[in-house]
């Protein structure tokens, strides 16, 4: 409490100062470190781009960038430009990160990008020409990885057209308009081990990184692996591995393990204010649709988080909460902004704190509970969690504040 006592003593004053937050997502950013920490002992000496696009996978982007540029990485990736520029626009200069984006559209900010040293991807041919069209106006070179699809079938360059692209790009290079600094590509199936299409990629990165050393290139990263195929295909970590999910201390994938068996910690707890809690009869229908009816006599708890806050719909009558001690259930329907969790004969006082899903170390659910609720996974779990539920993160160092905690904790 950093109120003095007679403004707490006021009620208006007090609310505006020190909200008590309906519902919120803590962020650990030590955790977050500690993750980093361990995925570039993990893969050394391939080096670390950490992942922050969507923001940070809801966890807050620029707050986790620069907890993992403290934790020692010089790679940040993101999807879209406007993601990378936004790192640089909150002083994530050159001289600390190198920032690469890969989700280009037609007539998309390539010169903002070249000017802020910002790392560009290159799938095709349009790209290269809109990106040669920028690098004269603003004239300056600019860095390029050249992305292969390999087998995953989503953006990169076909291998029919791989060796057309290579020597434009080479040719661009030898102008001084560009230098192509990476050659990559990206795994469709690394969280399935032994899944055919990992050797199949990896002979065709193979093959995509031979015709780039033909036309004249020399990369100085090349790099397919993700969470998942750094932490399982030592074979696949090359130069660099991009990093997400790990580092936010999730499994890519439950069969390759829990957080704790691959050394990880999750970084996000989500908790809400129980916000009203009452008797009911038995037989009573419960949210929209009355897909819950209470067995008996019962005791309802309000939970004022719903599907606006990115809590999965389809967790009706199934994603877990711990509240008063115990595990619930989602009563019924997920609505916009609140669900219900049916308490049995226990009790719980309005303003206890009901956690969806946190570390697990605390007997709570974890992200990977809710998908598995949801049929979904832990990605989708805590990158979909709405803008309208605050992110607050702990043991930021100063600099890394989020914006709505600037005093970090
Ligand atoms: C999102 C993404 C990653 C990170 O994947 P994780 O499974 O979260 O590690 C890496 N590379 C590309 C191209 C991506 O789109």
């Amino acid at each position: 409490m950093r109120e003095p006592e007679s403004s707490a003593a006021h009620p208006a004053a007090r609310s505006a100062t020190l909200p008590a937050p309906r519902a919120e997502a803590v962020v650990d950013l030590d955790a977050l470190r500690a993750n980093v920490r361990t995925l570039r002992e993990r893969v050394g000496p391939a080096q670390v781009m950490t992942v922050v696009k969507a923001d940070a996978y809801g966890h807050g982007m620029l707050p986790c960038a620069r907890a993992a540029l403290s934790a020692g990485v010089r790679w940040l990736g993101t999807a879209t430009p406007e993601e990378a520029l936004a790192l640089r626009a909150a002083g994530i200069g050159p001289d600390r990160a190198r920032v690469l984006c890969w989700l280009w559209t037609p007539g998309g900010p390539w010169a903002e990008a070249v000017a802020a040293d910002v790392d560009v991807s290159v799938s095709g041919r349009w790209a290269l020409d809109e990106l040669l069209a920028a690098v004269r106006a603003v004239g300056r070179p600019a860095r390029v990885h050249l992305k292969a699809d390999t087998g995953l079938g989503r953006n990169g360059c076909q291998p029919h057209d791989w060796p057309e692209l290579t020597a434009a790009a080479r040719a661009a290079e030898a102008e001084g308009l560009i230098r192509v600094v990476g050659v990559w590509s990206h795994f469709a199936a690394a969280d399935e081990p032994g899944h055919p299409s990992i050797e199949a990629q990896s002979t065709a990165f193979r093959e995509a990184l031979e015709t780039a050393g033909r036309a004249g290139l020399r990369p100085e990263v090349r790099h397919i692996a993700n969470s998942a195929g750094a932490l399982t295909l030592p074979g696949a970590r090359y130069d660099l591995v991009r990093t997400g999910i790990a580092s936010y201390g999730l499994s890519p994938a439950p069969e390759l393990g829990s957080p704790a068996d691959l050394g990880l910690r999750p970084v996000m707890t989500l908790q809400a204010a129980v916000a009203l809690v009452k008797r009911v009869p038995g037989g009573h229908g419960v949210s929209y649709g009355h897909t819950y009816v209470t067995p008996g006599e019962t005791t309802l708890a309000l939970i004022p988080l719903g599907y606006a806050d990115g809590i999965p719909r389809h967790a009706g009558n199934a994603g877990p909460v711990q509240l008063a001690g115990k595990w619930r259930t989602v009563a019924g329907r997920v609505a916009m902004d609140q669900f219900v969790v049916d308490l049995g004969g226990d009790h719980a006082e309005v303003g206890d704190r009901a956690v969806l899903f946190g570390p697990g170390t605390d007997g709570e659910p974890t992200a990977e509970d809710w998908a598995r609720a949801a049929g979904t996974i832990g990605y989708e779990i805590v990158t979909r969690i709405g803008a309208r539920v605050p992110r607050r993160h702990l043991h930021a160092e100063p600099e890394e504040a989020g914006t709505r905690d600037p005093d970090g904790e």
